[in-house]
């Protein structure tokens, strides 16, 4: 099971659950307060999130598609 992480907006505290991917965008509660916590994308991830929880991958995005970079002076982008 992969581990997500989670803040509390209310009380501010961070913490970490092991949860299935199904359940990685279902509100939890704070261990702390008990309010809505919300999930907070790891460090290491490369993907954007929009607010219907979806992932997109930045590349997907990409208009510089010949050389597969963000920006370059090939393309002028
Ligand atoms: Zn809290």
């Amino acid at each position: 099971m992969p581990i997500y992480e989670y803040a509390c907006p209310s009380c501010k505290m961070k913490f970490e659950l092991l949860r299935p991917l199904s359940q990685a965008s279902e509100g939890v509660s704070c261990p702390h307060c008990h309010n809505n916590a919300k999930r907070v994308l790891s460090i290491f991830s490369s993907f954007t999130t929009d607010e219907s929880g979806l992932t997109t991958h930045i590349a997907g995005n990409n208009p510089c598609a010949s050389c597969n970079a963000l920006s370059c002076d090939s393309c002028n982008l």
